[in-house]
């Protein structure tokens, strides 16, 4: 499977909202070529997730899996799913601190302030209407992709900029404590 170039933190395209697909395209050999590239271009980057603006595309169609993934290795097991024309609704005021990572800000971390149980409704890659709850850190990531596809990055979200870190510096600092904040947020909220 072919995958695509990642695209870096400065290139406009990462700064452009994105379109939706017309519902009667999303069965096309364009659109589901390019999901396959998609989910080809996370699995090789070892990637959470990746979304269309982070391949210099502009349709509103994000991937979300995580499994043994070693960038994340505390992170729980998500099965892969597409998301096309994505719409999340917080279902809490709660709110955790997630340290995450994004594939188009190399070798950087920081901090944002994440939902920790939210909808997400859309359709998947054979057209049909698809809404569901994601609890724990995986809310978080839901939300890093569909910030994306609005323009956003986390670095936008940081909650002291001061803490952005680069990845050797969280192994080395971070890791553990974030660890904590990660079994707390699934224990309470992905149970
Ligand atoms: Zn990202």
């Amino acid at each position: 499977m072919e995958t695509l170039e990642i695209i870096d933190i400065g290139h406009p395209t990462l700064r452009e909202i994105a379109t939706e697909v017309p519902i009667d395209e999303i069965r096309s050999a364009s659109v589901q070529e390019f999901i396959d590239s998609l989910i080809a271009t996370k699995r090789t980057a070892n990637g959470a997730g990746i979304a269309a603006n982070q391949v210099d595309n502009t349709w509103r169609i994000f991937v979300v899996e995580v499994m043994n993934n070693p960038r994340y290795p505390y992170k729980p097991e998500y099965p892969l799913t597409v998301m096309i024309n994505p719409e999340i609704t917080y279902l809490t005021e709660d709110r955790f601190e997630n340290f995450e990572g994004c594939l188009s800000i190399p070798n950087l971390r920081g901090v944002v302030h994440r939902c920790p149980v939210i909808k997400v409704s859309g359709y998947n890659r054979d057209a049909e209407p698809v809404e569901f709850e994601v609890k724990g850190i995986t809310a978080g990531t839901f939300q890093h992709e569909a910030d994306h596809l609005n323009g956003v990055l986390f670095t936008d979200r940081l909650i002291d900029p001061r803490e952005l870190c680069t990845w050797d510096e969280f192994n080395r600092r971070y890791e553990e404590s974030f660890k904590k904040v990660v079994q707390e947020v699934e224990n309470t909220y992905n149970t």
